[in-house]
């Protein structure tokens, strides 16, 4: 156990791959470990690939600050390194008067969150930009785009290359050891097993990233850091639809932000297709239940008059890692050195949900703060 990291960061999803990216350096050692056999095969590769703006989130929330912060740093990046991607712009639709005094709500608390482009249109404004879409007025988000998502994990990881990071592939962390100055890793399983210590180690583990936690020991019930697993389904629309529209299309979130609610996205070659949904699940597995069929139809029709049942094929899943409980509020991302549980220098990334993607390089600019303070000590 001879060998030993200056940081090392747990998952190869987009946010351990940013954090990468952003800390590397020549004169430090450092190490991404993924237990797959290549990056981004989870949440990051099964989710809509939106460029959020920064609505929705609580004022003064990590999720608000992070997403309005990572949806700047992400069109400058695309645009600086030719990410695919394209500022489509987003409506979010009221259907009756009662959803237009909900649109206010949401338009001020986008303004406050620093969202600063939102603007209400009338019905008619809304008809000229989307005539096939219906409402009674709309929140025009102008700066909401797409993102080819693996473009970007693969821009994260060749600039953490270029600075000298190293990422190892089916390398599953399975404990985690607080030793003096540091942590004591092991990697991999049975006789393939493998230790080495690490100054600090920050934990990007998506799904997992709860039960990494519980190996340095914290308590995840008490911390509040159990993660519950939400899914998410997709349907793709056919029927020579994907026209029809030309913007992200949502309707008003249902309450507690547990989701933005069935919507329309579009991905770069065009293609149309609703979700996410939002069913709390025991254990991950990305089937799409075709059952689902008929609540996708109701629940865009009110707006999206011109989708027939019949469009609507099951596409794929993606699984959110909420630390929210059914019915309860929202709950913002942790993202804290646990130093006060005498763990310093162990970084904890847990309930990283949507707007992660949008959130990636600005959560990466933050944990690097929190290194470069550790380091300083
Ligand atoms: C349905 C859905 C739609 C979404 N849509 C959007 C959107 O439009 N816009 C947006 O901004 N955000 C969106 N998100 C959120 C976004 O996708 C996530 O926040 C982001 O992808 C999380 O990235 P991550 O790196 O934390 O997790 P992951 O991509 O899951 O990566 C974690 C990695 O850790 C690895 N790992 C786990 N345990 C271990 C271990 N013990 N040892 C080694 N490796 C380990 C895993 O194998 C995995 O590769 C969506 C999420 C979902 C589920």
């Amino acid at each position: 156990m001879a060998y030993r990291a200056d940081i090392t960061i747990i998952g190869s999803g987009v946010i351990g791959l940013a954090v990468a990216a952003q800390v590397a350096s020549q004169d430090r050692e450092v190490y991404v470990l993924e237990k797959n056999k290549t990056f981004g095969l989870e949440t990051s590769s099964r989710q809509s690939g939106v460029i959020h703006s920064g609505i929705y989130y609580p004022e003064g929330s990590l999720k608000a600050k992070m997403c309005v912060a990572g949806n700047r740093i992400l069109y400058q990046l695309c645009e600086e390194y030719g990410i695919g991607h394209r500022r489509l712009g987003k409506l979010i639709v009221a259907t009756s008067d009662e959803e237009t005094g909900e649109l206010q709500t949401l338009l001020a608390r986008g303004r406050r969150n620093g969202a600063e482009d939102l603007r209400i249109l009338s019905r008619r404004e809304m008809k000229e930009l989307e005539p096939n879409v219906e409402g009674v007025a709309a929140i025009l988000s102008p700066s909401t785009g797409i993102i080819d998502s693996h473009a970007l994990m693969r821009y994260f990881i060749a600039r953490a290359r270029d600075k000298g990071a190293q990422i190892a592939y089916r390398a599953k962390v399975v404990a985690i050891e607080k030793v003096a100055d540091g942590y004591k890793v092991t990697v991999g399983e049975g006789a393939e097993e493998f230790s080495f210590t690490t100054r600090i180690l920050v934990n990007c583990a998506g799904l997992y990233s709860d039960k990494v936690a519980e190996l340095t020991g914290i308590d995840i019930a008490k911390e509040g850091y159990k993660l519950h697993y939400c899914k998410g389904e997709y349907f793709s629309v056919g029927g020579g639809k994907n026209r029809l529209v030309s913007r992200l299309i949502f309707p008003l979130p249902p309450p507690k932000g547990t989701s933005l609610g069935i919507h329309v996205t579009l991905d770069l070659e065009g293609r149309m297709r609703l979700g996410p949904s939002i069913q709390y699940v025991d254990s991950i597995d990305y089937a799409v239940d075709n059952q689902h069929q008929q609540l996708f139809y109701d629940s865009v029709i009110r707006f999206l008059p011109f989708i027939d049942y019949d469009d609507l094929e099951p596409e794929m899943a993606g699984i959110r890692p909420k630390l929210q409980e059914p019915g309860e509020d929202i709950k913002d991302f942790v993202i804290r050195d646990e130093g006060d549980k005498g763990l310093p220098g162990f970084i904890n990334l847990i309930g990283i949900e949507s707007p992660g993607l949008t959130a990636s390089a600005a959560i990466a600019k933050y944990v690097s703060g929190l290194i470069e303070e550790l380091l300083a000590k």
